[in-house]
């Protein structure tokens, strides 16, 4: 198959949706690679290194999607790529149509097959196209916690594991699931002391045996959490009830519980944020203070890291690229269930419920 590597116009989006390494890869089962030029800048690939991985480099999109069977991307397509794709052409990436109606018409019109990477499902209801970006986000939080703790920044001056003699921060993670545990594994390396919360008791229990010993696991509830913020440096907002808006944990009234120059991260920020006081932030301006606690909410945390990010997702994808690319689309959903899942749009039509549901049409 021709299977295209577009380069990400979105804005302040340095990801690229195949590494070199994926190239040899799909090169090695017999299919022809086109890279947009200097796709893979933003994430450390030259252009040679894609050429020496068995790619042809291209000058513009139209060209790739003219002779592509497969189109890839990280972001969803822009208003002015909608045009460029057309009926008997696969385009795989992340699509997040139920949030917005330009894109979802310019799709249908286009005639092209959509798989979106975030509906991806496994048959235990993971989300392997997700969860390597709540992997990265989750590290990221304790890392721009702790900046955000310092007092240059308008916090109260902590270092998270503290020196010999001297104690340790505390920090609270409110969410036990993939965001939560990255974040928790990240402050407990450091030597702070961790509060891990959760509403499902299953869920504690197994996080009680793997984490370790400086991790408490506490069953969340807003008795708990206000008894605790007096004492807390760092929290951070990790909660997710799949499809719904997040369930506001802290409110702005807890907030006068809480230290002056304390830290607040909340990760939830694309699901509306778990917070009462949080407002989505960019990495060019990501915190702001309330009732004097910083709150940094950044809600495309992976976006500050594009080669750690970049490898974690195409480690993900690359197999399901194979697999559409080997099999075709048809064929590849047929075998694979969760790859079915990622199918969004057809022909014209919308393909996933949720969607259909978000625009009022019939599935
Ligand atoms: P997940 O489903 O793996 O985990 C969520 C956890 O929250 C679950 O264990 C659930 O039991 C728990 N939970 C639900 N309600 C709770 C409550 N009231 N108190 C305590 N725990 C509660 O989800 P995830 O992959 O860890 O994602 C968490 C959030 O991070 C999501 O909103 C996701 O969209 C977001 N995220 C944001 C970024 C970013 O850049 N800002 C990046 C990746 C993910």
């Amino acid at each position: 198959m021709i299977v295209g590597v577009l380069k990400e116009i979105k804005v302040k989006e340095n990801r690229v949706c195949m590494t070199p390494a994926g190239v040899t890869t799909m090169v090695a089962h017999g299919h022809e690679i086109l890279v947009e030029k200097s796709a893979g800048v933003g994430s450390g690939f030259s252009d040679e290194e894609y050429v020496a991985a068995g790619a042809t480099i291209i000058d513009t999109p139209q060209e790739i999607c003219d002779k592509a069977e497969m189109v890839m991307h990280v972001k969803e397509p822009q208003p002015s790529e909608y045009g460029m794709l057309r009926k008997g052409q696969i385009l795989f990436t992340y699509l997040h149509l139920a949030a917005d109606e330009p894109q979802t018409k310019g799709l249908m019109e286009s005639g092209a097959t959509c798989i979106a990477y975030e509906t991806v499902q496994k048959a235990d209801r993971s989300l392997p196209l997700l969860t390597p970006m709540s992997e990265v986000a989750g590290r990221m939080a304790i890392q721009q916690g702790a900046k955000a703790l310092e007092s240059t920044n308008g916090g109260l001056g902590k270092l998270l594991g503290g020196v010999p003699g001297v104690e340790p921060a505390k920090v609270m993670v409110i969410g036990g699931g993939v965001v939560g545990v990255q974040a928790a594994k990240m402050a407990c390396g450091l030597g702070a002391q961790v509060y891990l919360m959760d509403i499902n008791l299953d869920r504690l229990r197994y996080l009680d045996d793997v984490m370790p010993a400086n991790c408490t696991t506490l069953m969340s509830s807003k008795g708990t959490i206000q008894s605790m913020l007096p004492e807390m440096d760092l929290v951070v907002g990790a909660v997710l009830i799949p499809g719904a808006k997040a369930p506001s944990v802290i409110t702005r009234e807890d907030l006068k519980l809480m230290k002056k120059g304390a830290a607040l991260v909340d990760v939830a920020i694309d699901q509306g944020g778990c917070f009462e006081t949080s407002k989505a932030t960019t990495h060019e301006n990501p915190t702001y203070e309330v009732e004097g606690v910083v709150h940094y909410c950044v809600a495309n945390i992976p976006g500050a890291v594009p080669a750690t990010s970049t490898m974690a997702l195409t480690n993900a994808t690359l197999p399901y690229a194979l697999e559409l690319a080997n099999k075709g689309w048809k064929k590849a959903c047929q075998e694979n269930e969760a790859l079915k899942l990622g199918l969004n749009v057809h022909e014209g039509k919308l393909t996933f419920k949720a969607v259909c549901d978000a625009f009022g049409l019939e599935y």
